[in-house]
């Protein structure tokens, strides 16, 4: 850990501020667990982080250095900037996941499926057959809303049903998530959790998409 640039106390906790003098440290290059003086776990004490982002974002308010030195005032204001962005990142659960996979060197999203191939649009091997299904349901249902037909009531019933079963999925991987997250808190087998984990994110992005496809092809006929 660093020490404070006014002080030169050891920095304990978040590197934003000096728990000595109290003095706004100037931003470093440093990541968004450390912002909120934690360790890279994706589990965490949503409470308690919540607290410590509070107690930090009072402290660095540049309402209290209205009357500090200029550049004091501009890192107080970077140091906000930077805590708000640690604090709406890792308050997410998939958020957190994402970004600490890219923090340890793991390729996510499209820069894993490759330029131009978009994850977004490759289904999961699993779901291939009932996703071709789902397509041809909503283009008949987009067809008869551009002729300005009434929608075939089984196809608006068929997806309606499909859209439940996708949400569900969702909630499914997002489970999932939960457990390769703890499994790689837990240190054991971290490969194979942050593999399963990429796997799990392409997939949770592409069945979201899914589900608001759907959700607004309904919406339009409803
Ligand atoms: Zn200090």
């Amino acid at each position: 850990m660093a020490d404070c640039a006014q002080c030169g106390v050891a920095l304990q906790g978040s590197p934003l501020i000096c728990g000595g003098c109290g003095a706004v440290q100037p931003v470093a290059a440093t990541d968004y667990f450390a912002v909120l003086g934690l360790e890279r776990r994706l589990g965490l004490d949503g409470a308690a982080v919540e607290r410590e982002f509070h107690r930090l974002s009072r402290r660095l308010h540049p309402d209290r250095f209205a009357r500090a030195s200029e550049a004091e005032k501009q890192n107080s204001l970077a140091a906000t900037a930077l805590l708000n962005d640690a604090w709406r990142t890792l308050r997410d659960p998939v958020e957190r996941v994402e970004y600490l996979l890219k923090l340890e060197g793991y390729a996510v999203g499209e820069e894993h499926a490759g330029k131009g191939k978009s994850a977004e649009r490759q289904p999961p091997p699993d779901l291939l057959e009932e996703v071709f299904e789902l397509n041809m349901q909503l283009e008949e249902l987009r067809m008869s809303q551009r002729m300005g037909e009434t929608a075939d009531a089984e196809v608006v019933a068929d997806l309606a049903a499909a859209e439940k079963r996708f949400a569900a999925m969702l909630n499914d991987v997002d489970a999932a998530l939960v457990a390769e997250g703890a499994r790689w808190d837990g240190g054991q087998g971290r490969a194979e959790a942050a593999a399963r984990m990429i796997e799990l994110l392409d997939r949770r992005r592409y069945v979201r998409n899914l589900v608001r496809d759907v959700r607004q092809s309904l919406t339009v006929t409803a």
